[in-house]
């Protein structure tokens, strides 16, 4: 069994507030938002960061980027939104699946 928390998640080991899933991605809100809207992007397959990427993934990593917008679309963020993909420990990531945070709305710290 994966000791990932994000497999976890994806396999409904680990409740989550899901608000998208379809046949390569999975989407649900941050358990410790940073803003209004804080959502995860992950993809099904157990990539660990942006370090893992292959091109076999292109097709996935293009179908994330434009999902994004019609995500913020839906929760109502209509004036813009931050993405962010920590990658690596020297770059903050935490969970070693990779994700993209959608962030919006009221809350939304300064960069
Ligand atoms: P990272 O620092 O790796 O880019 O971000 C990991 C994110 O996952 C953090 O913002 C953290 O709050 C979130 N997170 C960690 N564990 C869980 C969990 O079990 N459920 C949810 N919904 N979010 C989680
Ligand atoms: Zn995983």
């Amino acid at each position: 069994m994966s000791e990932c928390i994000f497999c976890k998640i994806r396999d409904g080991e680990i409740p989550s507030d899901k608000v998208y899933e379809d046949d390569q991605v999975f989407v649900f809100r941050d358990i410790h938002p940073k803003a209004e809207v804080h959502l995860l992007m992950v993809p099904r397959e157990h990539i660990g960061s942006l370090n893992n990427l292959a091109p076999q993934h292109d097709g996935l990593v293009a179908h994330m980027l434009r999902l994004l917008p019609q995500l913020a679309r839906e929760q109502g963020l209509d004036d813009g939104f931050r993405t962010i993909i920590n990658t690596g420990k020297g770059g903050g990531q935490e969970v070693f699946h990779l994700h993209i945070h959608l962030l919006g709305g009221s809350d939304l710290p300064g960069f």
